[in-house]
């Protein structure tokens, strides 16, 4: 208690003090006086403070009064509302407490229970059902949708085994907010009790102040005491009050808040029912899809075992059918095999002796081959002798067909000649110039008449074609001599005449009616073909002319180049032309595009084709090279065509300058065939090749061995006999001229005891080509150092 904080003075020490000072003299009994009228002051002030005191504690009094009365209602008011907040909880407690949601709890852990059994059962059906169907259905119709509705079963169990999940899950959050609920209880429980003992212990406290007031009320001397008690103890009671008020607050608070988590609670539990009903939903959804998968298989068993059953009644029909047909069958294989039984045995003996017979065979066959092969070799040595033999004869016979060709040739002369008159043209114009001044014996054919200034003069060669006689007429004609030419023979073919004669005609003749040209190149490549088993043949084609003795190349790339002819380098007295482009031909077209080429490079190098040509040669060479495959023989022979210039003869006085220049050069080179001719007629020494470029190059194929035909070709009217009349005076000289036996040109890769023979190195190594050295006469492929012969004809 703090007395200072009053500013009087304890009883007790004042008492005292007056006590001790009383004992002494005068001074002590005036200070005794003076102390004594103190003291009375002292008692005066003393009387009048309590007399305050008095008013001032009246005044407390009623004021405590009040207070007390005041505090009495809020204590009572309190205690109404604690009573009225434990019924609250109460109720609380009644409507959402921990029995509740131990119901709800209990309940849903019934129902999962239950759920769980009833998952347990459709497993097992399930099970059941998976079991069942699957040997039945195999390759049945149902199968897929079967298989449909196991994966649907399955997934449908996925989907059970997570809601069983999720299920679980729920629980596990019943329990735990019901740990929780039933904690907070706890907690509930434990502020009610604190609560009533706080209230308990005010209430006690609120006694003892009443008490304590009425104590003071009854005791007067410690008022003053007593009073700052009841100050000290109303402070007091007020600090609990308020702490209490706290306290309430707090616990107010703490009542929301349970609230609050119990309402969540609340929804948490309801959202948990609304899960539960959803899962039961599903799961009943799924019970009801089990039902009818369960119905389906169960209708679709039923169904497969009714066709099991069909189809084993139907089965066992047939098998009891078959079964007959087996027996029957049975019984007439061991009715057979009784039969069979000694065939057996006869085939088992007969077995065995094919079995030693086979055992001797191999000996028989190696005896058999021997023998057969003894025969074939037999054979085949008869045929080989035989084909020998056969070869003999056809090389026999060869030669005798060439040897009666040649006799033939012979006989027919070595120098033919025959005239061609040409029919009377429109060129010829009309009157008396133009009548016919020719006529022909009708038993003769090798006389020809003509009517010289009125005077008839005759004429015999060796054939003579009217101008009715075909190309192909006069072709059969020189046949012979071009397939002799096949044979290894050179030879000539001229023709011969005044420009306008038809010598171009004969030789060339028009596309439509080829000349001897074409015919003969075609008449060898038929030839060759025919021969082609024993024969290799190359046909190579060369086109030149001479113009004012000098000569070109037809078929050269640069037709103006002069050409030279040379003696071949070997010293065999060959003549060749190097730079003569040789072209080898296979074909007729391959002649018709040489002809073509040929005559383009005359056509650009000459302006008036027609009057050059009749004042130039020109000479188609073509050389038959060939390999006889058996033998390897090989023989070359040169074919000249040869379209002579005009041989008209040119008035000394008409022709001047180039013209002249050109009637000289055809005369000398014309009269120099002449002149060739009758040399080898008269079989002089020296024959005078070398007097022209067209003798000089015709030098092979004109002397000794080879075969000339000219052709004499006739304009048959009036206006032209002088010159007709020249023509068949020069065919007749000509045709006197005898020529030696033809000879044949071979070569030949083995020594032969008939024939002669004679070295000849290679002079020239052209293949067919274009622009080839070409050496005529020779003309033949060889190889260095190899073996020229020179046959006899019928040695
Ligand atoms: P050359 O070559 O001798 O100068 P051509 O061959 O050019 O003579 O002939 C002169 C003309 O006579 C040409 O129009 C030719 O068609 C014609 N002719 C020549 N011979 C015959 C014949 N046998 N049949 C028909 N027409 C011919
Ligand atoms: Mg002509």
């Amino acid at each position: 208690m703090n007395v200072e904080k009053t500013g009087g003075r304890p009883f007790g020490s004042g008492r005292c003090s007056s006590l001790s000072g009383s004992p002494g003299a005068a001074p002590v009994v005036h200070r005794m006086v003076e102390a004594m009228s103190q003291l009375r002051e002292e008692k005066a002030q003393l009387q009048e403070e309590l007399v305050a005191l008095r008013e001032r504690l009246a005044v407390r009094d009623s004021e405590q009064q009040a207070t007390s009365t005041q505090l009495q209602n809020q204590v009572e008011h309190l205690k109404e509302k604690l009573i009225s907040q434990a019924q609250e909880v109460s109720r609380l407690r009644s409507e959402l407490g921990g029995t509740d949601l131990e119901k709800h709890r209990d309940l849903l852990m019934v129902e999962n229970e239950r759920l769980r059994q009833e998952m347990r059962r459709c497993e097992a059906e399930l099970q059941e059902l998976r079991a069942k169907p699957a040997a039945p259905c195999a390759g049945c119709e149902h199968s897929q949708e079967s298989a449909q509705l196991r994966d649907r079963l399955s997934q449908l169990q996925l989907e059970v085994a997570e809601n069983k999940g999720l299920l679980s899950e729920l629980n596990l959050e019943v329990q735990q907010k019901t740990d929780r609920l039933a904690e907070v209880e706890l907690r509930l429980k434990d502020c009610l009790a604190e609560k009533a003992q706080e209230e308990e212990r005010l209430s006690r406290r609120l006694r003892d102040s009443h008490e304590t007031i009425a104590s003071l009320r009854a005791q007067s001397p410690p008022i003053k005491y007593v009073i700052k008690t009841v100050e000290v103890e109303s402070s007091k009671t007020k600090q609990a009050l308020s702490e209490s008020q706290a306290r309430n607050q707090h616990l107010q608070e703490q009542v929301a808040m349970q609230r609050q988590v119990l309402k969540e609670m609340e929804q948490q539990l309801q959202s948990s029912h609304q899960l539960t009903a959803q899962l039961r939903a599903q799961i009943a959804m799924y019970e009801s899809e089990l039902e009818r998968a369960h119905g389906q298989m169960l209708e679709e068993m039923q169904s497969l075992e009714e066709d099991k059953n069909r189809a084993i009644e139907e089965a066992f029909a047939r098998a009891q059918v078959e079964m007959k047909a087996v027996h029957e069958n049975l019984a007439g294989v061991r009715t057979n095999l009784l039969t069979l039984q000694p065939a057996l045995r006869t085939l088992t003996n007969d077995y065995n002796g094919l079995k030693r017979q086979v055992r001797g065979f191999p000996l028989l066959l190696q005896e058999a081959l021997k023998s057969v092969k003894a025969e074939i070799g037999q054979a085949i040595e008869e045929v080989n002798s035989n084909n020998q033999e056969l070869l003999r004869k056809y090389r026999r016979e060869l030669q005798l067909r060439k040897k009666c060709h040649n006799e033939l040739v012979r006989l027919k002369g070595n120098i033919r000649v025959i005239a061609r008159v040409r029919p009377v043209t429109k060129e010829d114009g009309e009157g008396p110039e133009a009548t016919n001044a020719v006529t022909f014996d009708p038993d003769d054919d090798s006389i020809i008449h003509l009517l010289h200034k009125g005077k008839p003069v005759s004429f015999e060669l060796d054939k003579v074609f009217s101008s009715q006689a075909s190309q192909q007429d006069v072709f059969q004609e020189v046949q012979a001599l071009i397939t002799s030419c096949i044979d290894g023979f050179n030879v000539c073919i001229f023709a011969y005449g005044q420009t306008g004669a038809g010598k171009t005609y004969t030789m060339e003749g028009t596309p439509e009616n080829p000349g001897i040209n074409q015919r003969a190149l075609r008449l060898l490549f038929s030839e060759v073909q025919e021969k082609a088993s024993d024969w290799e043949y190359t046909i190579t084609v060369s086109a030149a002319e001479i113009y004012n003795e000098v000569l070109r190349d037809l078929l050269g790339q640069e037709p103006q180049e002069k050409l030279e002819i040379r003696l071949c380098p070997d010293g065999s007295g060959q003549l060749y032309v190097p730079g003569l482009t040789e072209f080898q031909v296979q074909s007729v077209e391959d002649i018709n595009k040489v002809f073509e080429f040929g005559h383009t490079n005359r056509t650009t190098e000459f302006t008036n084709l027609n009057e050059h040509s009749s004042r130039s040669h020109a000479l188609l060479i073509v050389t038959v090279r060939g390999v006889d495959c058996s033998t390897g023989l090989r023989t070359t022979g040169k074919l000249n065509l040869v379209d002579l210039a005009g041989s008209e003869r040119v008035g000394k006085s008409g022709a001047e300058g180039s013209r002249l220049r050109e009637a000289q050069h055809i005369n000398k080179s014309l009269s120099a065939l002449g002149d060739v001719i009758a040399a080898l007629r008269s079989r002089q020494g020296h024959v005078p090749f070398r007097n022209s470029k067209l003798t000089y190059l015709l030098q092979d194929s004109l002397s000794g061995d080879s075969k000339t035909l000219m052709v004499v070709q006739v304009s048959p009217v009036e206006k032209n006999t002088s010159e007709t009349l020249y023509s068949l005076k020069f065919a007749e000289r000509v045709r006197s001229v005898e020529l030696g036996p033809g000879s044949r040109r071979t070569e030949l890769g083995s020594w032969s005891s008939q024939e002669h023979l004679e070295w000849e190195p290679a002079c020239q190594t052209s293949q067919p080509s274009a622009r080839a050295h070409s050496a005529p006469g020779s003309g033949t492929t060889s190889r260095p150092g190899s073996i020229r012969r020179k046959l006899q004809p019928s040695a």
